[in-house]
């Protein structure tokens, strides 16, 4: 009995897995129940046999392809699984604030991600973690994702709600190229070279998902130097409307920020070159690698940001937005906040 129901398991994977084109892979999709609802029973009856029903049968998982192809992780291919959010998962949302703390997205993954034997969330390249997010989002809530947008033309600063289909971030995807082979990469620093008169070299590798956990605590404990978006809310219903209204434009991402943000970020990155090298010229004493990156040469810098920025697997997630008001264009990064995890307002 439990053997036939594994089976049917799998052949229920296998299912999700040919039914959905990309075109609508980050939506709702629904479990199907044909098989245990009989016609004419009665509600409890109904009831009975939700209750009696596998949750991989109610909530399916569904099959995730992810951009690094599992390359990097020794998997056969870039499959894992993911299901809807369901009660558990909520609750680690609601607990841990998403924005500010990686760690909750690893439980998040613990819960909604079934990855090969053995494998750790907390490994999975960052460009995947972003790339499961979204996926997560759309499968949950739906295609349509909406965020509010501070213009920022400083003669309107509009606040507009804009909307975003998920399932435009496939057309993006950028897969693993096998034939870069294997961390750690080999990159050439132009000026070391120059005047060493010799290849000078680094080795790295790809940015994981725990080196972003530590770089966000690391950033928190230093400074607090910008807060995510989004505030908890007050339970009084008295304040709700005119916190609404606060809210909403407290959620509002703003592209000048973001852009300050993404200047603090790559700051994170310079402060972390030392994570992103394995080692220099082979050796591999981190303190000698640290003592390095503290000396370089900006152009050597930017060649090996460059490098990751080419090379990394990921998805491209920068949209463009016409402001209604002023008709103002601008990019914004598809903002995380933490409307990211509930449904889109009808
Ligand atoms: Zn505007």
């Amino acid at each position: 009995m439990p053997e036939e129901r594994k089976n049917d398991e799998e052949l229920n994977i296998a299912g999700v897995e040919s039914t959905f084109s990309d075109l609508d892979r980050m939506a709702v999709h629904h479990g199907d129940l044909s098989d245990i609802l009989r016609p004419g029973a009665s509600n409890e009856e109904l009831l009975d046999a939700i209750l009696s029903a596998p949750s991989d049968k109610l909530i399916p998982w569904e099959e995730c392809v992810l951009p690094s192809m599992g390359y990097y992780y020794g998997w056969p291919d870039g499959v894992c699984y993911v299901r809807p959010m369901g009660q558990t998962a909520e609750k680690i949302l609601a607990t841990q604030r998403l924005a500010s703390s990686g760690q909750s997205i690893d439980y998040l993954f613990r819960e909604c991600c079934k990855f090969p034997q053995g494998f750790d969330p907390s490994d999975l390249l960052l460009g995947d973690r972003i790339f499961i997010l979204y996926f997560l989002r759309g499968i949950t809530h739906g295609n349509m994702y909406e965020f509010a947008v501070t213009c920022p033309n400083g003669e309107c600063e509009a606040i507009n709600t804009h909307a975003y289909d998920l399932n435009d971030l496939i057309a993006t995807v950028k897969t693993a190229d096998p034939s870069i082979g294997q961390e750690p990469f080999k990159v050439v620093l132009p000026y070391l070279s120059d005047v060493t008169k010799r290849d000078f070299w680094v080795s790295v590798k790809f940015l994981r998902a725990y080196d972003a956990n530590d770089m966000i605590a690391r950033r928190r404990s230093r400074k607090k130097t910008f807060s995510p978006s989004g505030g908890v809310r007050s339970k009084s219903v008295a304040k709700q409307r005119a916190e609404e209204a606060a809210a909403l434009r407290q959620s509002a991402v703003d592209p000048r920020q973001q852009q300050r943000q993404n200047v603090i970020l790559d700051n994170a990155l310079d402060d972390n070159l030392e994570r992103v090298i394995v080692n220099v010229m082979g050796v591999d004493d981190r303190f000698k690698i640290k003592a390095l990156v503290q000396k370089m040469h900006a152009s050597d810098t930017a060649t090996i940001r460059e490098w990751l920025r080419n090379n990394t697997p990921g998805i491209e997630n920068t949209v463009e937005i016409v402001c209604p008001d002023c008709g103002n264009e601008f990019k914004v990064e598809l903002p995380i906040t933490e409307n990211f995890f509930r449904p889109s307002h009808k």
